[in-house]
């Protein structure tokens, strides 16, 4: 898929805040967040929808690495998943830590979108990915 920014970000042809990458997945925070920390989840290949990935098992277990690290790294238990669709059109899976007072109901409002510098999210990935690898060397 040429025209795809999730593809042109698995190619590096895009820039991200990268998070975590294998040679399936991918993750890296979303550049329109609904809390500090919301991450993405992608399978590196090209699925339209989350339900066509067939390494459903591989791909939420990523999930929930993603979801664990957020939980340390952003100090709160409370660590939401939500699976859209009409944005990007390859599948992702958005994984928000939530806190009280965010803004947000039971789930989360797509309207609610925090207003995060750019150095603040550089640094944000960057605790992240240094929780990933503490959480995974432990
Ligand atoms: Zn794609």
């Amino acid at each position: 898929m040429q025209d795809c920014i999730f593809c042109k970000i698995v190619r590096k042809e895009l820039p991200s805040y990268l998070i975590f990458e294998d040679e399936n997945f991918i993750a890296f925070l979303d550049i329109r967040p609904l809390n500090p920390g919301h991450t993405l989840v992608s399978p590196k290949k090209h699925h339209r929808w989350v339900w066509d990935v067939p390494e459903a098992g591989r791909y939420f277990e990523t999930v929930r690495m993603i979801a664990k690290t957020l939980q340390k790294t952003m100090n709160t238990e409370w660590v939401v998943a939500d699976i859209g669709g009409m944005g990007v059109p390859h599948a992702h899976v958005h994984v928000v830590p939530r806190f009280p007072g965010d803004g947000h109901a039971e789930f989360v409002n797509a309207q609610n979108v925090k207003d995060i510098p750019t150095e603040e999210m550089k640094r944000i990935a960057e605790e992240i990915r240094k929780g990933f690898h503490r959480a995974n060397s432990e």
